[in-house]
């Protein structure tokens, strides 16, 4: 119904610059369908009961409404609007100056009162002004002065009152219209106001969060890329001292310790901003072969060779996901899992295993090394948090981990006994 009320109005679709806008032209439609109604029903009525009065003036009104619809329609829609409050300013002049008071046509002042500032709005409050003006005018004319254009008609009291029966109706009908449209008008707009501010605030949270993490990122980074720089430095300086020339092999080891570290660290930063930056991608992933190209660089270690790596996945796994985010996250895993190991221990394992459950991919990175301990297990995914003073790493692998895993909409968990080992639990969606 509404639908197509707007469709007759305005036509299919129609180029409007805004919401208001289109609802003030639908509007206007909607009062001339109205003035259509109006006038007919006098037409319709005088013409069975055969009376002559004020016929002409119906048949002004009604071809007049019919001009601003199509006026309307066409786009025209300020001069629908002002031929509208012209033609409606006059007639109800002429009819409430020639009709007695017990008509109750003098109602209709107060809808076009109304209309003209609903119609044109505060950004036209000029023109709204001068109709109100002219309103009024014509008002006192009608009614504190004995001007009048027409004769003044007697009617039967049986007819005065379904005239103002007819009066009251439309006049009432047509106030609740306008007074709806500015009702309506203010709660969509104090709703999106509303919105807007909860979006707002919810955009001030983040930022205030992001730049928090800016504040740490940047006081952290500078930190850790500092500290094996002024490290080599130092053995620099060593070196130079040093008498002994076959020595040099010692340190040079030391420096290349330090250049790996101050590596993994700007490795670690580059996976961060690419985790925030780049979009999702889907590709075939044999989780098999991805993690035995994982290790490869990792069994060339020594002290990684100590260590027992199982991998219980099936190697005819195919899962589809974000390949690079899947490999940074297990890259970092295992790098820890091997990293924080206990070489002397009995039995030193690694295991990632892989089960299917309720359409979703469970990976598990287990490890029977320190543990981490109660205290710092829930703050382990934070930025830049060491769980040990003994960590030579950056604090930020685990905060990437679950970044890109929540990414790619997965989630972690960790399970650990302190002293006994940690399990890393990753949730993927299986994505077809
Ligand atoms: P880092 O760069 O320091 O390794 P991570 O965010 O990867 O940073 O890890 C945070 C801390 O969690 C580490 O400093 C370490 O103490 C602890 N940790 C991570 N993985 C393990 C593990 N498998 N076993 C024991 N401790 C771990």
């Amino acid at each position: 119904m509404k639908e197509l009320l707007s469709r007759i109005i305005v036509g299919k679709d129609p180029v409007v610059e805004s919401r208001i806008a289109h609802t003030r032209i639908l509007l206007t439609g909607q009062v001339a369908m109205v003035g259509i109604f109006i006038s007919l029903f006098y037409i319709i009525r005088n013409l069975i009961l055969q009376l002559n009065v004020s016929y002409h003036y119906h048949a002004i009104l009604l071809s007049v409404m019919i001009l601003v619809l199509v006026l309307n329609r066409k786009g025209y829609y300020l001069a629908a609007k002002i031929l509208f409050l012209v033609t409606a300013n006059f007639l109800i002049f002429l009819f409430s100056s020639a009709a007695s008071y017990y008509t109750g046509s003098f109602i209709y002042f107060i809808p076009i009162f109304l209309a003209a500032f609903v119609l044109f709005g505060y950004e036209e409050r000029t023109k709204a002004i001068f109709f109100f003006l002219l309103t009024l005018f014509l008002f006192i004319l009608a009614h504190l002065t004995d001007f009048h254009i027409v004769p003044q008609v007697t009617l039967s009291t049986r007819k005065m009152f379904e005239s103002f029966i007819v009066n009251f109706f439309t006049a009432s009908f047509l106030t609740m219209l306008l007074i709806n449209f500015l009702i309506r008008e203010n709660y969509y707009y104090t709703e999106e106001l509303i919105q807007n501010e909860e979006q707002l605030l919810d955009k001030n949270t983040q930022l205030t969060k992001i730049n928090q993490e800016l504040d740490q990122f940047v006081y952290s980074t500078s930190h850790d890329l500092r500290s094996p720089l002024s490290t080599i430095l130092g053995l620099l300086q060593v070196m130079e001292l040093e008498k002994e020339k076959e020595n040099a092999g010692y340190y040079i080891e030391l420096i290349r310790n330090r250049v790996h570290a101050l590596d993994h660290v700007i490795g670690e930063i580059l996976d961060y901003a690419w985790n925030q930056k780049t979009g999702i991608q889907q590709d075939a992933i044999n989780l098999h072969a991805l993690l035995t190209e994982i290790l490869t660089n990792f069994l060339q270690d020594e002290k990684t060779q100590k260590i027992s790596i199982q991998i219980e996945v099936q190697p005819t796994l195919e899962i589809i996901s974000d390949r690079r985010r899947l490999k940074i996250i297990l890259l970092n895993l295992l790098s820890n899992a091997i990293r924080y190991h206990q070489y002397d221990q009995s039995n030193p394992f690694i295991r990632v295993s892989s089960t299917i459950h309720q359409n979703q991919l469970e990976i598990c990175v287990e490890d029977n090394g320190p543990g981490i301990h109660p205290d710092h297990q829930e703050k382990i995914f934070e930025m830049f948090y060491r769980a040990s003073d003994k960590t030579t790493g950056s604090g930020l692998g685990l905060y990437i981990v679950k970044e890109a895993t929540e990414k790619i909409g997965g989630t972690i968990h960790l399970r650990s006994d302190y002293g006994k080992g940690s399990s890393f639990m990753i949730r993927l969606p299986m994505l077809q």
